[in-house]
């Protein structure tokens, strides 16, 4: 059961991912994947495709998204797994965690101009599929295009983290409305990459044991986002909190993301997977 290739978090257009949903499923059906999942950030419209391609390829799917969630004044990322994605609360919560990006980006644009980067959020916006998602990632996809950075992660480290030029910091969704809007909608909440963000261990633990009191269960232990030593240190963590651990990659676009989908190592065979725990949600092909 570990040893199912599980691709359980990746973007299309419909967040901040180049490729639409159809080209993801069958990029996922190539790369071996068995059981997939779209998460695109606080959003669920990409899910009626990534469905109905996946199933014309006779891949198994779950419904999925990835909600901005801000804890202890730092940005953290709650992965849905299996909910309705027609639940009304769902929606509504997700529309409302939207709703300060097209400002926020007008700022990080104001801030860029500061230091002679002109017309960013207008560039940015080009580069969004959905403009309600505008995201940093745009941002970064257009200094790149003018050759201000050679890369993504170049623009990332010089214009858009915290106490550079571009960065906005913003309050996103809490914790427990974000579990809570998954797990009402018949979901399962997962906190995904959690390698990535600079808490504490009393932070982080604090995080873990919230998460678990408004009914979070999972958490992603592989994940494109971890180091190896990551793997062991959130397996010993899913354990010891008695979590379910999820798997995935987190692809964004064929030219950036390092993971492609269904190319991570398993799962430990000493975890519980959250697909375990999913079998009734699973859209079967
Ligand atoms: P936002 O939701 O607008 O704050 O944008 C966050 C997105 O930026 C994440 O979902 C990632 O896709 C991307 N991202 C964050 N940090 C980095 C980084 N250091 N390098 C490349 N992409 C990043
Ligand atoms: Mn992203
Ligand atoms: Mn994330
Ligand atoms: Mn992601």
């Amino acid at each position: 059961m570990n040893l199912l290739n599980a691709d359980l978090h990746c973007h299309s257009v419909v967040s901040d991912g180049t490729l639409h949903p159809e080209a993801l499923a069958e990029r996922a059906k190539t790369n071996g994947v068995e059981l997939w999942s779209l998460t695109d950030h606080d959003e669920v419209d990409g899910q009626h495709r990534a469905a109905t391609a996946a199933r014309a390829l006779g891949l198994d799917y779950l419904s999925g998204c990835e909600i901005s969630v801000s804890f202890a004044s730092v940005t953290v990322h709650i992965v849905g797994l299996g909910f309705d994605a027609e639940d009304d609360r769902l929606r509504k919560g997700l529309a409302a965690t939207r709703g300060g990006r097209g400002e926020r980006a007008r700022e990080m644009s104001d801030g860029l101009a500061k230091v002679g980067i002109k017309g960013a959020f207008e560039g940015a916006l080009r580069h969004a599929g959905n403009p309600e998602l505008i995201a940093r990632t745009h941002f970064a996809r257009y200094l790149v295009e003018i050759g201000t950075c050679a890369d993504t992660n170049e623009v990332f480290r010089r214009y858009l983290t915290e106490g550079k030029p571009g960065y906005v910091p913003h309050r996103w969704a809490s914790l427990g409305d974000a579990v809570h809007w998954i797990t009402q909608a018949g979901g399962m909440a997962v906190i995904a990459h959690p390698g990535r963000y600079k808490f504490t261990a009393t932070e982080e633990y604090a995080l873990f044991t919230e998460f678990i009191a408004h009914g979070g269960r999972g958490v992603e232990v592989v994940t494109g986002s971890h180091t190896t030593a990551d793997y062991q240190k959130y397996a010993d963590l899913a354990l010891e909190f008695g979590l379910l651990a999820s798997r995935g990659s987190d692809f964004h676009s064929p030219g950036e993301s390092h993971t492609d989908l269904g190319a991570l190592p398993d799962l430990p065979g000493r975890l519980t997977p959250v697909w375990s725990a999913l079998r009734d949600r699973v859209q079967r092909a």
